[in-house]
């Protein structure tokens, strides 16, 4: 095989689908109107086109096109769930409750909430990443007005229990928000069915453009509102000012669309090409583990632990060909392991040699043969220069060792 790049880090952002930048080309040219611009076809065209795309969205998560609200992305939509909720239900409580292994939009967005006076519960997950229920059913007081937990993890692919969290926060009169931005488009995502109130998702993780994202917000029973954090012309019903991205939103519809017909097929394929992967690894490599819930997960992730190997080291070995993502994250003076991976229970040296596999609807079986030929190569290179691997394998108890400190 040439030197030829291969992607493998779809959870990052997912190239766009050809088909969907044609629907985008023309909305750069003729379609260039404002769809606020309510006194010339210019501004009909794309007010319809923003329409038909907005009825797409709707289909693909099965809600009412007047529910979802065009943003930036899905920060931005978690910034509004979030603290628009917060300061719209003031005088009902301040008290909101998330995980500890949430995206930082969802993390750093209850951080300013908490300046701003609120009180945010982060509850930890089990060794598979999933919340547990009677923890989070006892965090509720009579101060809670919000949940937020994602739908599925972006490091580990790791699905919640939606259904059973939509019950508790059914129960206790709580509205549920859901980060989907790594679910929408790959596997059914329907809120209604699960009492989810609130959904952030984005196009650019289902093969739509950067750029672009939306807000679920339930309609009817309940009625739920959210304080706009962005304000001027009154857009997306007030909630969301800022003149539309016409290309964008049109691109974002054809992606739902394609997603909504090809999602079924595509998942099995991505699990079989997952599949693969990890069980070549494992087979062929030992001291290998496979990090999350095996049975409650996306079909394209896998997070996999090489024992004794940083993942940082491991992806220099090939990284000119494959992009992947390692288990640390670099912060300005250091590597710092995944806080979602610490908060499975991992070590800080199982999360340093984590990568994170996540295919996509380009993946082929032979860039996947050929990643599992460079990965068990690069871990053996790298555990054969390793003197931790040496001792592992002469049998020292390397628990016992009293490192000094670095
Ligand atoms: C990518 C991602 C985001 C951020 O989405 P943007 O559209 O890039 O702002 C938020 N949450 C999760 C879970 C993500 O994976």
């Amino acid at each position: 095989m040439s030197k030829k790049l291969i992607y493998l880090d779809n959870n990052s952002t997912t190239p766009c689908d050809p088909r969907v930048i044609d629907a985008m080309v023309p909305y750069f040219y003729d379609l260039h109107g404002n769809a606020a611009s309510r006194s010339h076809p210019f501004g009909w065209r794309s007010e319809e086109a923003v329409d038909y795309a907005r009825e797409q969205i709707a289909n693909l998560i099965q809600v009412d096109p007047k529910e979802i609200i065009f943003t930036s992305g899905a920060t931005e939509s978690d910034n509004l769930a979030l603290k628009g909720v917060f300061e719209m239900y003031s005088r009902k409580g301040n008290h909101i409750i998330t995980l500890s292994t949430e995206h930082k939009a969802v993390l750093d967005s209850c951080k300013k909430i908490e300046k701003m006076g609120g009180e945010v519960t982060y509850l930890s997950v089990d060794g598979k990443g999933r919340v547990d229920l009677a923890e989070l059913e006892n965090a509720i007081t009579d101060k809670t007005i919000m949940i937020s937990i994602m739908w599925a993890n972006n490091e580990t692919g790791v699905i919640q229990d939606m259904k059973a969290i939509g019950e508790i926060c059914a129960k206790h009169g709580v509205l549920f928000m859901s980060d989907a931005t790594q679910a929408v488009g790959k596997i059914p995502v329907f809120p209604k069915e699960v009492g989810v109130h609130l959904m952030a998702f984005t196009a650019h993780k289902m093969y739509g453009p950067k750029g672009v994202g939306a807000l679920f917000v339930n309609r009817k029973n309940p009625r739920v509102k959210v304080t706009s954090q962005l304000d001027g012309g009154g857009h997306e019903r007030g909630m969301r000012s800022g003149t539309l991205n016409v290309p964008g939103i049109v691109g974002f519809g054809k992606a739902a669309e394609i997603a909504g017909k090809e999602m079924q097929e595509e998942a099995i394929r991505l699990a079989k090409l997952r599949d693969r992967l990890e069980s070549a690894l494992c087979e062929q490599l030992e001291e290998t583990y496979i990090n999350g819930d095996d049975k409650n997960r996306m079909p394209h992730v896998t997070n996999i632990s090489f024992k004794h190997v940083e993942g940082e080291g491991l992806m220099m070995t090939f990284n000119q060909e494959i992009g992947v993502s390692s288990g640390s994250a670099c912060t300005s003076a250091s590597l710092e392991p995944s806080y979602v991976l610490i908060a499975l229970g991992l070590g800080d040296d199982l999360a340093h040699s984590s990568i994170r596999f996540s295919l996509g609807r380009f993946t082929t079986e032979e860039e996947i043969d050929y990643t599992i030929n460079e990965i068990v190569r690069g871990v053996n290179h790298m555990r054969n220069l390793s003197p931790i691997w040496e001792m592992y394998k002469e049998g020292v108890d390397l628990d016992s060792i009293e490192w000094a400190e670095h």
